[in-house]
């Protein structure tokens, strides 16, 4: 584990050590919250050693995002008792659900625009983010799909932090400019230093106008006819830096014509021969199914990403989102 992780932890138990001594000055020695304060002391003994995060029974490092959670834990996720286990399936299973309740409907179809999408996350959980929200007043649609960084229950934790930020300031009739800035800044300012978010956010007006900005994401794809262009622009991830500046691109979509987002874990998914599904896959597909709907177009993708796995595991988390200006 590295130095810098281990002072954030040390850190952290500090302040608790320094909050459990003034409850127990305040409330008296209650023994919950002596036994609480052994347990850090004996963990910030452990940072003092050097044997913080490592796990007691292998002596292999203790997952970070779980250490994230709860910087008292002594165990790997193998070496867990089995009430540990069942608790940790519990709060898995929750997480999950809530995060599903976090997305928006599959399929929508307003203000003249037809979009679907496909959410698969390859854990329980995803650290992609997906969202679309409507403006009813000026007849527009918000659209985002990101990837945030890490693994499982802590990118899961990051990407709803995420679903708030934008949720939370999207009402306040700001350019997607002015929108992606401020987001930015508060997810920098609420985070860990270590986390980041690439993304592409996006507007679609009733006439078919389409501004778009790509915080280090992998390249949106337009589809006009048969011909194929990626959208150029460039930006830095969220929580990179807490002031940053994006570029917004704008341009319409007559109808029939589609505009493809995607995460990594499609062009970047890898099958048993190392070979990467890649851009001109993702090409191929839109290509051959230049006339079918949205939804039709995910099955597409589906067909063609399952049959390029050969029946692996999926290793990572995978968004595709399709949205069309309708006939
Ligand atoms: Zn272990």
């Amino acid at each position: 584990m590295e130095k810098r992780i281990d002072n954030y932890y040390e850190k952290k138990l500090v302040e608790k050590q320094q909050r459990l001594k003034s409850a127990i000055a305040t409330l008296g020695k209650e023994e919950y919250l002596r036994t609480l304060l052994d347990e850090v002391d004996a963990a910030l003994e452990r940072v003092a050693t050097g044997s913080y995060g490592i796990c007691e029974e292998c002596h292999e490092e203790i997952e970070e995002d779980r250490l994230l959670a709860n910087p008292l834990l002594r165990f790997c996720l193998d070496h867990l008792s089995t009430d540990e286990q069942h608790a940790l399936e519990e709060d898995i299973k929750l997480a999950s659900q809530i995060q599903g309740a976090l997305l928006p409907p599959r399929k929508m179809q307003l203000y003249g625009w037809d979009i679907s999408y496909y959410y698969q996350p390859a854990g329980a959980v995803s650290g992609d983010f997906c969202d679309l929200v409507k403006n009813e007043d000026k007849r527009e649609l918000f659209f985002f799909v990101g990837d945030v960084s890490g693994k499982g229950i802590a990118a899961s934790m990051l990407m709803s932090n995420l679903h708030a930020i934008f949720r939370s300031i999207i009402d306040a009739g700001l350019s997607i400019n002015e929108l992606i800035t401020r987001a930015n800044r508060i997810f920098c300012e609420s985070t860990l230093p270590e986390s980041y978010a690439t993304l592409v956010c996006g507007r679609a007006g009733s006439g078919g106008a389409i501004e778009i900005i790509n915080a280090g994401h992998c390249l949106p794809i337009l589809a006009r006819k048969s011909e194929l262009t990626s959208v150029e622009s460039m930006g830095f991830p969220l929580g990179i830096f807490c002031v940053s500046q994006y570029t917004t691109r704008t341009f319409q979509l007559s109808p029939g014509e589609t505009l493809l987002l995607y995460t990594d874990g499609l062009s970047e998914c890898v099958n048993k021969a190392n070979q990467e599904y890649g851009i001109e896959r993702i090409h191929n597909v839109l290509r051959e199914n230049e006339h079918v709907s949205p939804e039709e177009l995910l099955h597409a993708y589906i067909n063609d990403f399952q049959s390029f796995q050969e029946k692996q595991k999926q290793k990572d988390d995978l968004t595709i989102m399709v949205i069309r200006r309708m006939e």
